[in-house]
């Protein structure tokens, strides 16, 4: 029963962080509500990657410390999971954050590569979609 509370749980947490990267993106990323955050994603990434230009032979690192304030978010959740629900949830929670980050990490270097390694998966479908 543990386990499968624990792989609920982390999953779970993997699609949460997915909706709200998404909304953070939209709502942080590309609005001066925070400036830091704002200039690193809105004006330096997407400055760096136009949408005529989404890929480059390496990954340009611009906006890593930006990142930091999803710390904010994150910390709360792993406090208040902590207090509620104990170290199992919180557990899974943790590994349902790291696996998000990394996996999403991932991914965008490969959204930006001209040779991704995930290419072979494309099927034909050579044109990426802007972000
Ligand atoms: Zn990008
Ligand atoms: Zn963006």
């Amino acid at each position: 029963m543990q386990i499968l509370i624990f792989i609920n749980v982390a999953v779970g947490t993997y699609y949460f962080m997915s909706v709200m990267q998404t909304v953070l993106h939209r709502y942080y990323g590309h609005k001066q509500r925070i400036r830091a955050v704002f200039e690193a994603h809105a004006i330096r990434h997407h400055g760096q990657y136009p949408p005529s230009k989404l890929q480059t032979e390496d990954f340009v690192e611009l906006e890593s410390h930006a990142l930091y304030y999803y710390g904010i978010p994150i910390v709360v959740f792993l406090a208040i999971s902590y207090l509620a629900f104990g170290p199992l949830v919180t557990t899974a929670y943790m590994v349902g954050v790291l696996f998000t980050f990394v996996w999403h990490y991932y991914l965008h270097r490969q959204y930006h590569l001209n040779e991704s390694s995930l290419d072979r998966y494309a099927h034909g479908h050579a044109q990426r979609l802007s972000p």
